[in-house]
């Protein structure tokens, strides 16, 4: 079993979206975080980083991008501890670097796989690059001991993430599954109180997604996501 020393939190870089492509209409730095996970079977690399882009959205989102093996130096870890590859989806910011791990599987979902194929989705060719050790799979899965990997559709409907039980209590790596610790927040407390004893009051519909309450199930002491630095935590 890891501990929490065991996960670490990689800084991928960022990507500048313009004022026309977010809601404030102001301009937003976008980080891109991956996570790395020492698994006694090997290295489980969440996530792979920003990839090289055809010069209009080159343009568009003006990428800053880290080193894959400088990031991992940082940790004390290196290219070649990473056994296994889990994107949690096929966009251009979570794949960047598959080149450089080719050999390795890359655990996705079958759905977000097909979903690849169409043009404009990700990297033209990706799904189809033989080069990459896909290993395709539909829903749930043990990945190895102490680690799964969950569905958590919405921003893509092949989108995943991945539940690890360490020492110390169980981690989410959520990875797009909500774009912000806030957002997933609310989300939950939608939950609890839908699903909560408070009977005096007649509860409004409050929305959240169909997965939240089987990844609630693994009582997750925090969920960390790939675009927002803050972390959701319990509150006991
Ligand atoms: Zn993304």
């Amino acid at each position: 079993m890891v501990s929490f020393d065991d996960v670490q939190r990689l800084n991928r870089g960022y990507v500048l979206k313009p004022a026309s492509a977010t809601d404030t209409g102001q301009s937003q730095v976008v980080p891109i975080l991956a996570y790395y996970v020492h698994h006694p079977d090997g290295g489980i690399l969440f996530d792979a980083g920003i990839a090289p882009l055809d010069a209009e959205t080159e343009e568009f989102y003006r990428p800053h991008r880290v080193d894959l093996s400088e990031t991992l130096e940082r940790h004390g870890r290196s290219l070649s501890d990473v056994r296994v590859v889990v994107p949690c989806h096929l966009h251009f910011d979570h794949i960047g670097d598959l080149a450089q791990l080719v050999g390795r599987p890359v655990v996705v979902q079958r759905t977000e796989h097909e979903l690849a194929k169409e043009p404009g989705y990700t990297v033209d060719g990706l799904a189809d690059d033989d080069t990459i050790s896909w290993e395709l799979i539909d829903g749930e899965e043990e990945l190895m001991a102490d680690i799964r990997i969950v569905p958590t559709p919405g921003h893509t409907a092949g989108h995943q993430s991945m539940v690890v039980r360490a020492e110390e209590g169980t981690l989410v790596l959520a990875g797009q599954a909500f774009d912000t610790a806030s957002e997933y927040s609310a989300a939950y407390l939608n939950l609890s109180v839908s699903t909560g004893s408070n009977s005096n009051v007649d509860i409004p519909d409050l929305p959240y997604p169909d997965w939240l309450p089987h990844l609630q199930s693994f009582r997750p002491s925090a969920v960390v996501f790939a675009h927002d630095l803050p972390m959701w935590t319990t509150a006991s």
